[in-house]
């Protein structure tokens, strides 16, 4: 089994809450408080985004509100860089030294700071960036009816980008830890120029701050 595939089954198990509540009273208290203060970035990043993407406020959901190609996906990177083999940017954001990360579907196993989003650009690919990460159908574009819909999802300090189709736009809510935001409009340009660059999925346009 694959640490993304045990990972998975944790979080889908009836008593994952009481799991975390556990490690988390035998967890250092210094690497707690850190990992919860970028979590808690990660997540004032995701709430702009929200409003940029949605005019909604991003919602708490669990992992089991989420379809399993996307929960699937976002902890094979996640484990990815928690196991430090993980592609990043130049920064070398690292999972022991807890600040929001951003990663994207369209890109597995890759993960970079807020202000390297530019390395998950499809600009350049315009096939590629009309892929939806649910099926693979490749869209025809928002004037034929049939454009992507971004999406964001936070687990932790990771922001995990996506773009579905019409048909794979997950309808997730709950109560859980993790927040989600999606496009209201299909060919919504993605989110913010800090994470998700005006444009294009991942595109780097806009006010990105580059170090
Ligand atoms: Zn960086
Ligand atoms: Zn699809």
């Amino acid at each position: 089994m694959t640490p993304a595939l045990a990972l998975e089954r944790l979080m889908l198990h009836p008593s994952y809450d009481r799991f975390v509540q556990r490690a988390r009273q035998i967890a250092p208290v210094a690497l707690l408080d850190q990992a919860d203060a970028a979590a808690t970035d990660a997540h004032r990043i995701i709430a702009d985004v929200a409003v940029r993407l949605s005019d909604n406020p991003a919602r708490p959901t669990t992992a089991g509100d989420l379809p399993g190609w996307l929960r699937l996906s976002l902890l094979d990177t996640l484990t990815a860089f928690a196991d430090g083999w993980a592609t990043t940017c130049r920064h070398n954001p690292a999972a022991d030294r807890p600040s929001p990360v951003v990663g994207a579907a369209w890109k597995p196993h890759m993960v970079v700071c807020p202000t390297c989003v530019h390395l998950l650009s499809l600009r350049h690919d315009a096939a590629a960036d009309a892929v939806c990460d649910g099926c693979g159908h490749q869209c025809a574009g928002p004037e034929h009816g049939d454009g992507i819909y971004p999406g964001m999802v936070q687990l932790g300090p990771l922001l995990y980008q996506y773009g579905t189709c019409g048909g794979c736009r997950p309808d997730a809510a709950g109560s859980g830890t993790l927040s989600a935001t999606e496009a209201a409009e299909q060919g919504t340009p993605r989110g913010t120029g800090r994470v998700t660059p005006r444009g294009s999925r991942g595109r780097s346009r806009g006010k990105g701050r580059q170090r």
